[in-house]
């Protein structure tokens, strides 16, 4: 894990607690907000290179037992990309799918047949398009690499 992503974590903990503590009035509120964040965050947690939308999550954490309705996974989702905790990932599949922020970078397949979507690296493909950029006088800040692949078969 990198050293800000685990910072953004901890920060968000803490950010639980000072909530927990300080906002006594609203605390039951505040309580189901802190449920949510962390039910999550656990979940994302155990599903490491999972590409979810906030649906999957609604309904991974249905099937736990755990009843976060879909507003919240969207507003705590969002909140995560705010915090640098996740990524949001627009596939053109009808709707954002998230991810924890990865400590390596990949790039992503995504097969129009079933959705599914597949993680890739590729060194060389990183070094051409670095060296595409410089040869245009850039230098690449950040990059997206998409694939939109069906089965040979
Ligand atoms: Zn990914």
């Amino acid at each position: 894990m990198s050293f800000n992503k685990l910072l953004a974590i901890l920060i968000l903990h803490y950010m639980i607690l000072i909530n927990m503590d300080k906002n006594k009035e609203i605390r039951s509120a505040g309580l189901k907000v802190t449920d949510a964040r962390r039910s999550i965050l656990r979940l994302l947690e155990t599903h490491p290179h999972s590409h979810l939308s906030a649906y999957n999550v609604h309904q991974q954490l249905f099937e736990k037992k755990k009843s976060v309705g879909i507003a919240t996974v969207y507003r705590v989702l969002n909140q995560f990309v705010e915090a640098g905790i996740c990524v949001r990932h627009n596939f053109e599949t009808g709707h954002s799918l998230y991810e924890l922020a990865p400590d390596v970078h990949h790039d992503h397949m995504v097969c129009l047949s079933t959705g599914a979507v597949i993680e890739f690296e590729d060194k060389l493909i990183e070094q051409r398009q670095q060296q595409m950029a410089a040869d245009k006088g850039y230098k690449i800040i950040d990059h997206n690499l998409i694939l939109f692949v069906e089965p040979i078969d």
